[in-house]
């Protein structure tokens, strides 16, 4: 489920749609949860749909921890990859706004993240923009996005956070500990080494 101060919109032919920020969404604002609506796809069902379907769904899809490939019901599925983004996936299974976005301001996300199995293009305009998404990206810049997500994540507790009730209690602890115990964060490398340990709501 995305955050509620989002708009689906159209950007052009190229780029197709894009989720959008309504409202101010502070850095520390949980943008996205796995809601228990998602659609799950483990790899048999992937591999018995005919392939203009496999297409949709790997457009559409992102990989959970697990493997599973995670379709939204809702426009989350739309968020587009920047490699400047403002909203980073976490160890936690949320995604986290990692800076201020503002009012008419893109959400964009970190692709790095989402356990891919190939390359894919990227077509976004930054100047640092890395042209090309690798699985390895993750081992290569899984540190770099910690830094990121870390100074985000302590300040969850004092942001408002409509999506709050749909984090799983026992994650929700572990948030909590993390304002006494710094030690206790958990690397977004979990996401790919330790899935074990990145429990969200999925039932
Ligand atoms: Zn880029």
């Amino acid at each position: 489920m995305i955050h509620p101060s989002t708009v689906l919109k159209f950007i052009d032919e190229h780029k197709g749609y894009g989720v959008f920020a309504t409202e101010f969404i502070p850095k520390g604002t949980i943008t996205y949860v796995k809601d228990p609506l998602e659609i799950e796809i483990n790899e048999a069902h992937f591999e018995s749909l005919p392939g203009y379907m496999q297409e949709h769904v790997e457009k559409y899809s992102y990989i959970d921890e697990n493997g599973t490939r995670i379709i939204s019901w809702d426009f989350a599925k739309y968020v587009n990859h920047c490699c400047n983004c403002n909203t980073m996936s976490t160890g936690y299974g949320f995604e986290i706004a990692i800076r201020d976005i503002f009012p008419g301001e893109e959400i964009t996300d970190e692709y790095g993240l989402f356990n891919l199995t190939e390359e894919m293009g990227l077509y976004c305009d930054k100047p640092d923009c890395r042209k090309i998404l690798k699985p390895e990206d993750f081992d290569a810049y899984g540190h770099l996005w910690d830094e990121k997500v870390k100074p985000a994540l302590q300040l969850l507790p004092s942001t408002a956070q409509p999506l709050w009730s749909f984090i799983d209690r026992r994650v929700q602890q572990d948030v909590e500990l993390l304002e006494q115990q710094p030690e206790s964060y958990r690397s977004v490398l979990m996401l790919k080494y330790e899935p074990q340990k990145v429990k969200v709501l999925t039932a």
